[in-house]
């Protein structure tokens, strides 16, 4: 007899996990199924965690062969063991997915390992779910069955990845050698962190974009300020040019170009494809079960329930609307659990911080300054620079700005953005105050201590009605 739950979770990403410890919590009991190795999705095991791991590691070797001495540090000749730094790496990614599995005992959730698709259409109550593992196929049956499959790196027809010379972000999180020349395709988030990491750690790094500027989704000035710092660090940036094919020989990768109609070529050993991800399906039986997909964007169509057109079929993360990261999922991971025990918890997508983790860091959370305008908005703007900010000037990290903008009548915060140190610590109190509908007054008001980075964006708030005491 097939075994029953009153939820299957497939995918054990921050979505997926997520879910299933709440809806454990509450009292249901849980299967998750999950085709890699190890719990935690993309986020833990090829995403956010071991992205993080390299860009801290690679940061502290830029500083200690570029900043210690401004310090007062000498520390002579800095070598960079890669082995060691990727094995720490791998080390934090163990830590954490096996942490994952900790909670999965403790909170009782039955965890499968291998590949699952919807068997067909529900019938009645029960949907069921067929898991291909190694020891062949096990049918498990569910009152619900949750989708958090999360999503894969989108490639480019020009360009199509070999897994060795022509890669994607997994494994330029594990080149086993610094390459001579990565050649960074997207100019996004991840292309900059990546790109980062390895110009840090001696490789010349070359971005191509193809829109005009890199983040074409943040704000701008923003945008434009990271552009110019990344320069200075060292990497190559060229914009508005398209991809049109690559050839590769002996290890070395040639990438055609296009620059304003002229034609244009890139060499190099390494080009990381980094031009989005789109929702991984993948297998899943969707059509079989008549699940709807929406044509444009390739997400599964969920109502405020996180529920599909089929009946006991949901699903959340990056599979369905909304921004494609791990904060997100596990907030759609908890709502939907709570919804599902019949409590009316609700993800607010406007609110929801976004972060790129280069140095210095850009956080933002609401809309940018041009989708205000383009909106017809009318809004006012404060900002601070850290050259101004005490703690920042102690820190020696003084590029950068904090930029509030809010509204022109009722003041309330519409959105912040930072580019600067820490930023993605700093942005947590600008979503707490949007959440409780705060305005620029409000943080204005709210004494905040001293010497700290986020007396910057005080100060940014005290700029909107232009009373900073600093600047
Ligand atoms: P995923 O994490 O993708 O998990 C889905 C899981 O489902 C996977 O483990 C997959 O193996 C499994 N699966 C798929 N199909 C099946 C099947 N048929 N049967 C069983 N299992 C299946 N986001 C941030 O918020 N901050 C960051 O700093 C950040 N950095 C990133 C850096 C990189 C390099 C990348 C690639 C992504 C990064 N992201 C970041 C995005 C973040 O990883 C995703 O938004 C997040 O993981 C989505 O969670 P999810 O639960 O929807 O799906």
């Amino acid at each position: 007899m097939a075994e029953r739950f009153d939820l299957i979770v497939i995918g054990a990403g921050p979505g997926g996990y997520v879910a299933a410890i709440r809806a454990a919590q509450l009292g249901k009991r849980v299967a998750c199924v999950e085709k890699r190795g190890a719990l935690g999705g993309t986020c833990l095991n090829v995403g956010c965690i071991p992205s993080k791991a390299l860009l801290d590691s690679s940061e502290l070797y830029a500083q200690a062969r570029s900043h210690f001495a401004r310090h007062g540090i000498q520390v002579g000749d800095v070598k960079l063991d890669l082995a060691a730094l990727m094995a720490r790496k791998d080390g934090v990614v163990k830590g954490l997915t096996q942490g994952v599995a900790g909670l999965f005992k403790k909170n009782k959730i039955v965890p499968y390992v291998g590949e699952a698709r919807l068997a067909g259409p529900s019938e009645g109550e029960v949907r069921r779910v067929v898991v291909k593992g190694a020891g062949g196929e096990e049918v498990l049956e569910g009152k619900a069955v949750l989708l958090a499959t999360g999503s894969e790196p989108a490639g480019l027809s020009a360009l199509p990845f070999d897994g060795r010379n022509i890669v994607s972000s997994t494994e330029a999180l594990a080149f086993d050698k610094v390459p001579h020349h990565l050649i960074v395709v997207g100019g996004g988030y991840i292309g900059l962190e990546l790109g980062s990491v390895w110009c840090r750690l001696g490789a010349k790094v070359t971005v191509v974009e193809f829109l005009p500027r890199i983040l074409p989704l943040g704000d701008a000035e923003i945008a434009e300020a990271l552009h110019k710092s990344l320069v200075k660090q060292g990497l190559t940036i060229h914009l508005d040019t398209k991809v049109t094919g690559a050839g590769t020989q002996a290890g070395q990768v040639v990438v055609s170009a296009s620059h304003k109609g002229e034609d244009v070529r890139f060499q190099g050993d390494k080009v990381l494809v980094s031009v989005g991800r789109r929702p991984y399906v993948t297998g899943l039986g969707l059509k079989e079960a008549g699940v709807v997909v929406e044509e444009k964007t390739g997400r599964v169509a969920v109502d405020e329930n996180f529920e599909t057109n089929v009946e006991g079929v949901y699903a959340i993360g990056d599979l369905i609307h909304g921004p494609m990261l791990a904060h997100k999922a596990e907030d759609d991971g908890i709502a939907f659990a709570e919804r599902l025990a019949g409590m009316k918890t609700h993800v607010n997508y406007d609110t929801v911080p976004s972060v790129i983790y280069t140095w210095p860091e850009v956080a933002s959370v609401g809309p940018t300054e041009e989708e205000l305008k383009k909106g017809g908005r009318d809004y006012k703007v404060g900002k601070f620079f850290f050259k101004a900010n005490g703690r920042a000037i102690a820190m020696d990290e003084t590029e950068g700005f904090v930029k509030v903008l809010a509204d022109k009548d009722t003041d309330r915060l519409l959105a912040v953005h930072i580019f600067g140190p820490r930023a993605s610590d700093m942005i947590a109190e600008a979503v707490t105050v949007m959440e409780f509908a705060g305005s620029a007054e409000d943080v204005a008001r709210i004494c905040h201590a001293h010497p700290t980075l986020s007396e910057a964006f005080r100060e940014a708030a005290l700029a909107v009605e232009k009373r900073a005491i600093h600047s």
